[in-house]
């Protein structure tokens, strides 16, 4: 048993992995000859060269995405008694950022095309509480900003985008991060870009930077003064070393990833249980994931159990999420910090009970998508391997 996995392993086709070379190798190197390791020149660079890239004032480094998340929310001053509206399909720290800050998520529906918020349904879901919405660019494709935008506006409700999925991306022109109040990127291991771990805000708005590069450093104004609440969240320097190198790669690792997406789009367009994701032509999809959907019926299998059959055919594939977030039990057991808070949050006065949730959308499509292989390191004749695999398993 055990060995027959090993076996398996050494042929299977991975669906991600970091594309780092030997320019990483020696500029981490460098760094541990240096003596210098937490937050120096290298995390400065790699801000500057970030805002830049992205198109914004200010960009602050953190040592994740999910910090980069709590510490935007923070900076703006999202906290207890606040609504902070997020899509139901997404990685769960988009939703645990929000809890970090005391404050209440919200859950709007997808767009069935695209995958991400709908923008009318975050409108119905607007209260008086409403401080934010988090419009998630998944899997690489941007939300639709134009509209979340105008009615954020409208209601006086802060943007922050949760770019993790889809660094370089662009809607309308725009690289995405750059549209709302703030950005918030992870470098994880397999996304576009990585730096091991980590993460940046990118933002226009100097208050916010100023602000967020306090509560990252724990709270500190100068060496001896802590003015408010903060965190350890600061990058190291071995990590935007490698980030320095990644973001010089990134528009060639984006080109191969979109290269390999399309080619596997349309190598498959004639499998009939299979539905590729919509992008709309306005945008440049970043192709963090190479997304489709499962037509159940027509394939006859559920897409979990496709999931284990490519995987035994040597493709292994991603598969999230599976379930709309309102259904996680952290959040119907109301789990979080003691006595209940936030969700019992005398500043609240409301009750929120997540079993009350129903997201259509959401409910008919997750579980139901799949990524498949499209890493910058795969050879032409995987993605043929991943081609043949998916066409022959009905
Ligand atoms: C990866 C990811 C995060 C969290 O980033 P970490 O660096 O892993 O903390 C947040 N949101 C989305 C959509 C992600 O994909």
């Amino acid at each position: 048993m055990i060995r027959r996995k090993v076996i398996r392993i050494s042929t299977l086709i991975k669906v991600a992995a970091p594309s780092v070379g030997e320019d990483e190798i020696v500029a981490v190197a460098d760094v541990l000859r240096s003596g210098r390791y937490v937050q120096g020149p290298r995390v400065k660079e790699f801000e500057q060269e970030f805002a830049a890239y992205i198109g914004t004032e200010h960009a602050i480094a953190t040592n994740s995405g999910t910090a980069a998340l709590h510490i935007a929310q923070a900076a703006m001053g999202i906290g207890p008694g606040d609504e902070v509206i997020v899509p139901a399909l997404t990685f769960f720290s988009t939703v645990t950022s929000v809890i970090h800050n005391n404050a209440i998520p919200v859950f709007a529906d997808i767009d069935s095309q695209i995958y991400c918020l709908d923008p009318e349904d975050v409108k119905k879901r607007i209260t008086k509480r409403t401080r934010a919405v988090i419009p998630v660019h998944l899997y690489g494709h941007p939300a639709e900003m134009d509209r979340i935008m105008e009615i954020a506006h409208a209601h006086d409700l802060s943007v922050i985008e949760d770019a993790a999925q889809a660094h370089g991306a662009e809607y309308r022109g725009r690289k995405v991060g750059s549209i709302g109040e703030a950005g918030c990127w992870s470098f994880y291991a397999t996304k576009n870009i990585t730096t091991g771990e980590g993460g940046m805000i990118t933002t226009d708005d100097s208050s916010v930077a100023e602000k967020a590069r306090k509560i990252r450093n724990h709270g500190m104004s100068s060496r001896d003064d802590h003015e408010v609440l903060g965190y350890n969240y600061r990058m190291n320097e071995i990590a935007a070393a490698i980030g320095l190198v990644q973001l010089s790669k990134i528009d060639k690792l984006n080109e191969i990833r979109t290269r390999n997406s399309k080619y596997l789009l349309k190598e498959l367009e004639s499998v009939d249980w299979l539905e590729p994701a919509q992008q709309k032509p306005y945008v440049k999809h970043a192709f963090f994931w190479c997304p489709v959907r499962i037509c159940e019926e027509r394939l006859g299998m559920k897409t979990k159990d496709l999931v284990v059959t490519l995987r035994e055919k040597g493709v292994e594939v991603r598969h999230r999420y599976v379930a709309p977030l309102y259904k996680q039990p952290m959040l119907l057991k109301q789990k979080a910090h003691p006595k209940k808070c936030p969700f019992s949050c005398p500043f609240y006065g409301k009750e929120i009970d997540y079993s009350n949730f129903d997201c259509p959308n959401t409910e008919r499509i997750a579980g139901k998508i799949i990524g498949l292989p499209n890493h910058p390191g795969l050879k032409e004749k995987e993605l043929d391997k991943v081609i043949l695999t998916l066409k022959s398993v009905r």
